[in-house]
This record gives C-alpha cells, sequence and structure tokens, in this order.
C-alpha cells in the first residue's frame, strides 16, 4: 500500500490545527430548518461567525443551492441520524487506538458542554436533546449554575449562559499528533506501507471502466484499487472523470496558546453556541477554533477574523492563557452542502474510492470513515448502513 499525500509530512492540511473536538454527538448538520433565516444577521454581524464572498465559481453557487434545499427540518434529522452512526463507530474505534497507546495526542475522555445563549435555545436543545436519546446519545440539559458547577471556568461568560447541554462521552484530542502517530505506526508495522510525501496527484488512471493507478509528481504509480482523500483538493483531481464534487472549502481559523494557569483555562470541550467558537484543552495547550467563511480556496488570513476570534476568546478566558503566544492557523473543510460525507465507490470505475466530504466533524469522523471505506475495497459488509453516503 502507498501512501501519497503533496505535503512533505502528514496531517499538514485542514487537520492540522482544527479544533480537537471529538465530537461524537454533535453532529446536526450546519444546514438545519432554522439557518436561512439566521444566516443574513450572521453575515450583517462584522463579528459574525460566517462570511460570504460571492466568487465567479460555478462551484461555490452549485454548493449554496444544494445547502439551501438542505436546510429543512426532515433533510436535517435524516443527515443526524446517519452521522450519529458513523460518529459511533468513529468513537469505539478511536477509543480502541487511544487505549492502545502506541502514540500519544493529548487524547483526553474530556466530556463537552454547549452553551446556550438564551431560553429559547435551551428550549431548542431540550428538543434535539430528546431526539438523539432515540438514537442512543446521552446528554442532558444543564441551568447555568449547573454549567459553573461543572466548569467554574465560565465563570467570565456566565451572564451570558442561559444553560448548556451536558454530553459525557466527548473526547478531545491532538488531530496532527493523531495523524502522525497513525503513520508512524504504519511505517513501522508490518504491513508493507510506503509513504510518498511531498508527491502530488496529478490524474486518476483509468482504462475498460477500472482504475489502474495514479499519474504523480514524482511519476506513474500502478494500482488495483485508489481511495481518493485529499479533502478540498478532491474536486479538481475528479473533474477530469466527468463529475463535480459537491464539496467545497468552508474557511476556519484556530489559536493554541499555552495554558498559563490550569484552573482558568477549560478541562472540558467547550462550545460557545452563540458565538460558534469552540475550545478544547489538549494537554497543557488550549485550542480555539472557530469562523466559518464561504470565501474560496484561500487560505489566507484576514487579519479582522482573526482579531475578532482572538477578541471573542479572550473575553470567554481571560486568565487562561499567554495571549501573546497565539500560534494562529486557518484551515478549509471539505463540506458537502447536506454534511454527509462521500464514502465508498466512485461510480462507473472499479476500483476508485471516495473518502472525504466530513466538513467540520473530520477528526471525529476519521475512524469510522477508514473502517466503511476498507470493508468497501474489501468487498465486505459495511459496518452500518451506508445510504446516503454515496454519490
Ligand atoms: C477551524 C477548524 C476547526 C475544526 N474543528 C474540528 C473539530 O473540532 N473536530 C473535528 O472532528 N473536525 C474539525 N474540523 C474539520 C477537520 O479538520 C476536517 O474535516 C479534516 O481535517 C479533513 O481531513 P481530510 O483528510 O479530509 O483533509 P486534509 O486534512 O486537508 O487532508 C487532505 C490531504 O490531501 C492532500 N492533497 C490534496 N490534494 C492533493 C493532490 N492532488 N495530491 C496529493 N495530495 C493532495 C493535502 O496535502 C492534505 O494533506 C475543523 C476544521 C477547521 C478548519
Amino acid at each position: 500500500m502507498t501512501v501519497l499525500d503533496a505535503e512533505p509530512e502528514v496531517g499538514r492540511g485542514t487537520s492540522y490545527a482544527n479544533g480537537g473536538q471529538l465530537s461524537y454527538s454533535y453532529v446536526a448538520p450546519f444546514a438545519g430548518p432554522g439557518v436561512i433565516g439566521k444566516v443574513p444577521g450572521w453575515l450583517l454581524d462584522p463579528d459574525g461567525p460566517m462570511r460570504f464572498r460571492p466568487r465567479m465559481d460555478p462551484g461555490q453557487w452549485s454548493w449554496l443551492l444544494g445547502f439551501l434545499r438542505a436546510c429543512n427540518a426532515a433533510t436535517s434529522e435524516r443527515t443526524t441520524r446517519r452521522l450519529l452512526r458513523l460518529a459511533y463507530l468513529s468513537r469505539d474505534l478511536t477509543r480502541e487506538v487511544a487505549a492502545r497507546r502506541e502514540f500519544a495526542f493529548d487524547f483526553a475522555p474530556a466530556g463537552k458542554l454547549v452553551l446556550l445563549p438564551d431560553a429559547a435555545a435551551v428550549e431548542g436543545a431540550r428538543r434535539q436533546v430528546a431526539l438523539q436519546a432515540e438514537w442512543g446519545s446521552e446528554q442532558h440539559v444543564l441551568g447555568r449554575d449547573e454549567c459553573l458547577a461543572l466548569e467554574p471556568a465560565l465563570a467570565g461568560i456566565a451572564h451570558r449562559v442561559a444553560g448548556g447541554v451536558h454530553t459525557v462521552s466527548e473526547d478531545a484530542g491532538d488531530c496532527r499528533l493523531f495523524c502522525e502517530g497513525i503513520a508512524a505506526t504504519l511505517a513501522s508495522s508490518n504491513h508493507a506501507v510506503d509513504f510518498r510525501l511531498g508527491t502530488r496527484v496529478t490524474q486518476v488512471i483509468r482504462a475498460e471502466g477500472r482504475v489502474r493507478g495514479v499519474q504523480t509528481s514524482g511519476g506513474v504509480i500502478e494500482a488495483d484499487a485508489v481511495v481518493v482523500a485529499l479533502g478540498t483538493g478532491a474536486r479538481a483531481l475528479l473533474r477530469p472523470l466527468g463529475l463535480r464534487l459537491p464539496v467545497y472549502p468552508l474557511k476556519g481559523y484556530s489559536l493554541t496558546l499555552p495554558v498559563t494557569r490550569d484552573d482558568a483555562a477549560p478541562r472540558i470541550s467547550v462550545t460557545d453556541s452563540a458565538a460558534k467558537v469552540v475550545y478544547a484543552r489538549l494537554g497543557d495547550r488550549l485550542r480555539v477554533a472557530g469562523m466559518a467563511d464561504l470565501v474560496g480556496h484561500s487560505r489566507d488570513f484576514d487579519e479582522k477574523r482573526l482579531s475578532t476570534l482572538v477578541r471573542q476568546a479572550r473575553a470567554a478566558f481571560p486568565g487562561a492563557a499567554d495571549w501573546t503566544e497565539l500560534h494562529p492557523w486557518t484551515g478549509l473543510r471539505p463540506v458537502t452542502p447536506t454534511g454527509l460525507p462521500l464514502l465508498g465507490r466512485f461510480p462507473g470505475t472499479d476500483g476508485l474510492f471516495l473518502n472525504l466530504g466530513q466538513g467540520g466533524l473530520g477528526f471525529t469522523l476519521a475512524m469510522g470513515s477508514a473502517a466503511v471505506v476498507a470493508a468497501a475495497i474489501e468487498g465486505r459488509p459495511a459496518p452500518i448502513p451506508l445510504d446516503g453516503f454515496g454519490l
């Protein structure tokens, strides 16, 4: 088996410095019934969680149309149920990896608290928690005081918290360390995995309806099975095969701060649902992530967006970290309009498989997605029902 990546090291794409939350029970898609009404407010607010810059790019417009079509209760519910199955498979497999302790990735069974700003949000959360309970999620709606008792570091923002949803069974970890650990484990195993890093794939080679290999910056590599797991890079590679993948980049920002006062930084993973900012404790660092900008393929920093994120995080946990050491980063979430990733066989070409489009949940869904695709390659039954995950 050969692993190809354009970057000189693994985990240098969107997996490099994401939010660090293994958020198995919070998989409801961004495309939800109430979202269309909220989008204009978010876009008009200079500090809002979303940005949209229209581009002369049919990919952006078709993605937007698909997204708007998915913004209804029935689709959102169906997607949530499908994603929960994948997420719970992922949870079992990720915990197996963590338990083997072959490498460290700052894994912590930290639990997660989603902060809700007002009574309406608490009511909405109650409905979602009741719905997800039918599908196996164990979550509890808490009042403000209970949130504070659970995570005393929230004292600074208690005034804008009406309640929260607590999920004990959520984890946190460093996705880059996870990628590096998996790669090192594979490289040293007897599975004969050859890592060719710094190698760009330029074309999928097909003949008579079968994949034959790939053309790369380092020459042709023959293969009888090819898995395309290129995040936002997949669309360009697969376009010559006559298909426009419904995957578009949604840019986000993160900060990674050294924790300077243990009791002032959250231990539990926190999601501030009003600001749409997430916090995860990664060992002695605090990871902060947010922003959802539909602005094309550039990973450039927009200084205003970055300073908004810094201001929001600093207001939430002022004493937690050294705010001069931000380690800012941007990444492109590979998002599909519905929020469902594309997993399994590529139609019309035997031996070609997809594993992409996990959007804002790629770390969470990684192990489950890999298990699904491995079963498809080997012709085994899928470990979970796969309706909705195809093209
Ligand atoms: C701000 C932010 C916060 C996030 N927070 C979380 C979170 O808390 N929890 C969570 O689960 N997820 C989170 N995510 C989402 C998660 O990071 C992504 O879903 C995940 O990293 C995508 O992984 P991937 O392997 O598909 O893509 P990538 O990690 O981008 O990997 C794709 C790889 O393909 C390579 N590549 C591309 N094109 C080619 C080519 N032609 N030839 C060779 N190589 C190529 C790239 O170099 C790259 O290494 C977040 C994302 C962002 C941006």
